[in-house]
């Protein structure tokens, strides 16, 4: 699938670059894309991006000095200079791509105002989907965030075709401060969201025998609301039948990433029947793993399998039938899916779990930024009631 991402904010901005460091990284020309911030500061932090597609908002209201954590601002400088980010966005070519995906920090200021924004201007002006790639804060960087996050990613379900959320708190680890683990959780985004993204992609290795083009991505997220994903990895097996994880490389070897320590200890299979049970294996632990966003995925509405490595180890058979597990296991009955050949000394499983209906992050968050606008309330009642009571009159109304 041909993507155009655009990286709003920080936190957006890293991780667009991550996006098309990848791409050139594998010699592929499926992403592109620009970011957009109102500091300065953070553009210049951005490594592989192109100095023109680096788009600084905002000069006149914060001169470059960003929005803090005012998103109601962050929300206005992008209304305002809607015509510049669309400008910069047609002149990087818009003509051939698949989908648009605006990424952001939805806890801070400019990302978590601008998305909503540009989801909506880019919905009106052309055909091709509008997803948002939406990250939430962990409820330890304070509830402002939660209340910033909360209101954009309201409005954002109503502006974008689909918001896929990844949540910091569930991915970090116990003891770590959500800042130091930013790179680790970026990489972790990259992955699944390059892997699910390249899907039809032809490479060296030829098109996949059970193909999934980016009709069926678009299909997939078609009813809105939030969605979320699930990937697993396990070594794949060379002809030899030794494992074959020290050789990685190639033009897609970087893809796939490593295998987490915690996962399954590696079983050497080589028939046909222990081929799709892999497989199966691998769908079962992608969705019952450590998801982008914890949810109940038996309210998921539709969901997409996709099963990428060595073209040895794709067996039409065990993605069938990992198709029908998942489909048993959740609420739609609509379940896509497909294999994606590449270069790699790992298989890896990637499920797309759309419009989910039940995810307790979700609620959490919505409940911490009611707190938050209470408390916003009160002090703010506090402040003026406790020193100016006595009834002075205001010099003008
Ligand atoms: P903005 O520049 O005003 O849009 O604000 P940020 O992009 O810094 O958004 C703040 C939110 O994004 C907070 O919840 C941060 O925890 C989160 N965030 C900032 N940088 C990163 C990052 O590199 N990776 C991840 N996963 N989250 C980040």
């Amino acid at each position: 699938m041909r993507v155009f991402f655009i990286g709003f904010g920080q936190a957006g901005g890293k991780i667009v670059d991550m996006f098309l460091a990848q791409d050139k990284k594998l010699g592929s020309t499926s992403f592109r894309g620009i970011v957009i911030n109102t500091a300065r500061t953070d553009l210049m932090g951005v490594k592989y991006i192109p100095m023109e597609d680096r788009l600084l908002i905002g000069q006149t209201m914060v001169k470059g000095h960003g929005v803090g954590t005012d998103n109601v601002t962050g929300a206005k400088v992008a209304a305002d200079e809607i015509d510049t980010i669309i400008n910069a966005i047609d002149k990087r070519g818009t003509h051939d791509v698949d989908a648009f995906v605006v990424c952001a920090g939805l806890g801070g200021g400019t990302g978590s105002g601008g998305a909503p924004v540009l989801c909506r201007h880019l919905k009106r002006i052309y055909r091709e989907p509008v997803y948002a790639l939406g990250i939430i804060p962990a409820p330890e960087e304070g509830r402002l965030y939660s209340l910033n996050a909360a209101r954009s990613l309201s409005t954002l379900v109503n502006e974008a075709d689909n918001v896929i959320v990844f949540d910091n708190s569930a991915w970090k680890n116990d003891g770590e401060s959500v800042k130091s683990a930013f790179d680790r959780l970026n990489e972790e985004i990259v992955r699944r969201f390059g892997v699910l993204f390249r899907a039809g992609e032809v490479n060296k290795f030829g098109v996949g025998e059970m193909v999934v083009d980016s009709s069926e991505i678009i299909n997939t997220l078609r009813g809105g609301g939030i969605s979320s994903v699930g990937y697993a990895i396990s070594e794949a097996i060379p002809k030899g039948g030794r494992s074959s994880s020290k050789s990685g490389g190639g033009l897609l070897g970087g893809l796939l990433g490593k295998k987490d320590k915690r996962q399954e200890p590696h079983i050497d299979i080589t028939s046909s029947e222990d081929k799709s049970a892999k497989i199966i294996g691998l769908v079962r632990r992608a969705m019952l793993g450590r998801l982008t966003l914890p949810c109940d995925y038996s309210t998921a509405e539709r969901a997409l399998v996709l099963v990428a490595g060595p073209p040895t180890e794709l067996d039409r058979k065990g993605v069938e039938k990992s198709k029908s597990w998942v489909e048993e296991n959740i609420a739609g009955v609509e379940v896509r899916g497909g294999d994606y050949p590449v270069d790699s000394g790992y298989v890896a499983a990637v499920v797309l779990l759309a419009t989910i209906g039940n995810a307790p992050r979700i609620r959490e968050l919505m409940e911490l930024a009611k707190e938050a606008k209470e408390e916003v309330v009160r002090s703010r009642e506090r402040a003026t009631s406790s020193m100016f009571e006595d009834g002075i009159d205001p010099l003008f109304e």
